[in-house]
């Protein structure tokens, strides 16, 4: 059985009180690694050495840094194949995702800030015959950073990779769940040649490892990835030390479907954008609201579609259901059926568990879930469910999709699937959220801002937002 370990100034070291967690593979449900279950004495020595690798590291030309992340992301695809296979192993997500978007996604995060290190620049501002301000944009210093296990690499090196572009050292630490391909970019990052300290990996629950990164005095800044309920608490320890934070929490985004869209195209990617990853993805729209003139030819198709999707063998190619990554979150979800039958909703398609059978009996598989007639105040509309489970809801008007869009205490993204485009325009300003996509879902610009409002977090990731949010601005007057 394999034995991950930390990563801390550059090698590969057994925690502290060599304790380690048991790692399932979500797919069989069976124990097939152990990972460290650190604790406040290794989270210390990995914030000494990022600090005495601050100096240096933040003093190399942008240009070095930028060849560093290059050769990582070449590494990363170098690896594909490999990577792709842990992390679906680890997760329960198909095979196929994982090689077409998570890993892919993993090296296009090094690569795009590799080149952010080198094109990243600060402003200046004149004050005529008087004096020139200009903003010096210097590195933190040592910065924690924490992911969760729906897309693991793919949103670890999304904090990593620019906060090592802006020049800082990091103490980072995967999801408990999920640590494998976060152990394999430690053995890349020394192949690489990262000098240590610069990036240590630190594995462990949120409670103890992630709890001691947060609080430790040194971590200037935390750039967290999780539940609304870990951010708040997270947020409560960072702010009285007045910690740079950003939050990328919870979602419950509205799929939002007018009579005059691409019904063909909305189809397709609504979905994807219900059941991907098994509804694992912060974005996933998981409430649909259809226009009523078209809602029973939606359900209609919707189901039709649904019913297709096949649910089983993460590594069989024509899977597009894996496995639910934990006991847990398989029985969070089934929690949460119950409930929407109990507050008199109907479940028009799934509901139930599956059971791939042989190697997979003992695996955690859940059919892709339909329900309709909930309003919007009932808790299965309210709370984020995380799994392959949407809900319909009807609107007659513009003004009553938005009413139902916006009833939620998140504000992640939402959906707009319309053919006029002053309808799309209009609503997009009006609602509540940080990402609005159009006739699309998904469509991700690297350099544009992601986040989210209300419950779901504060701060922007991506392109300049994040090499802000990993700098520290301070101006300088010259009098002329
Ligand atoms: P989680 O909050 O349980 O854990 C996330 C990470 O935080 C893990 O590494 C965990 O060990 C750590 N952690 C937990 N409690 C902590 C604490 N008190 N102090 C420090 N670290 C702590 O979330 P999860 O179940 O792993 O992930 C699913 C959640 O993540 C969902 O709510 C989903 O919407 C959200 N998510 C949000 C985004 C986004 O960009 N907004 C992206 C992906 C996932």
């Amino acid at each position: 059985m394999m034995t991950i370990l930390n990563y801390i100034n550059g090698s590969l070291d057994a925690p502290a009180s060599q304790q380690y967690l048991d790692n399932y593979n979500p797919a069989t449900g069976t124990i097939y690694s152990q990972t460290p279950d650190s604790d406040e004495a290794d989270v210390n020595r990995a914030v000494e050495a990022a600090a005495d690798a601050f100096e240096s590291w933040s003093a190399l030309p942008a240009e070095e840094r930028c060849k560093l992340l290059l050769r990582i992301a070449d590494l990363i695809d170098s690896k594909t194949s490999e990577l792709a296979e842990a992390e679906s192993t680890d997760n329960g997500k198909p095979l196929k995702l994982a090689s077409i978007i998570d890993i892919p996604r993993a090296s296009s995060n090094f690569r795009f800030f590799a080149t952010a290190a080198m094109q990243f620049a600060s402003e200046s501002h004149i004050m005529e015959h008087q004096a020139i301000n200009y903003t010096l944009r210097q590195p933190v210093g040592v910065v924690g950073c924490i992911s969760p296990w729906n897309l693991p690499l793919y949103l670890f090196t999304w904090k990593i990779a620019p906060a090592l572009a802006a020049g800082n050292c990091i103490v980072a630490k995967p999801s408990e769940v999920t640590p494998m391909t976060a152990f394999e970019l430690s053995k890349i990052c020394m192949e690489a040649g990262l000098p240590p300290g610069v990036l240590n990996i630190i594995h462990g629950t949120g409670p103890k490892a992630g709890n001691a990164i947060v609080e430790h005095p040194k971590v200037k800044l935390i750039s967290f990835t999780g539940s609304t309920r870990a951010g708040r608490e997270i947020a409560s320890k960072a702010a009285p030390q007045f910690k740079k934070l950003s939050l990328e929490l919870g979602g419950k985004n509205p799929n939002i479907i007018f009579a005059d869209c691409d019904f063909e195209q909305m189809m397709k990617t609504t979905i994807n954008s219900s059941f991907s990853n098994q509804g694992q993805i912060c974005l996933c729209g998981s409430r649909i609201l259809v226009e009523d003139r078209i809602y029973e030819a939606f359900k209609k198709r919707f189901i039709e579609e649904t019913a297709k999707l096949k649910v089983g063998n993460p590594m069989d190619k024509d899977t597009r259901i894996g496995a639910i990554v934990s006991r847990q979150q398989f029985e969070k979800i089934q929690y949460y059926i119950e409930l929407a039958k109990a507050e008199g909703g109907a479940i028009v398609f799934g509901g139930d568990a599956v059971n791939p059978g042989g190697a997979f009996e003992q695996g955690w598989y859940m059919q892709p879930t339909i329900i309709e007639g909930l309003g919007p105040e009932c808790r299965t509309n309210m709370e984020e469910i995380f799994g392959p489970v949407v809900t319909l809801q009807k609107f007659s008007s513009d003004e009553e999709a938005l009413r139902l869009a916006n009833a939620s205490d998140y504000g992640l993204s939402a959906t707009i699937w319309t053919q006029n485009l002053n309808r799309a325009h209009h609503i997009a300003a009006k609602l509540e959220c940080g990402i609005v996509w159009i006739n699309c879902w998904l469509l991700r610009d690297l350099r544009t801002p992601f986040g989210g409002t209300k419950n779901s977090g504060v701060g922007r990731e991506g392109g300049y937002e994040a090499m802000r949010f990993f700098t520290e601005p301070k101006n300088v007057c010259v009098k002329l």
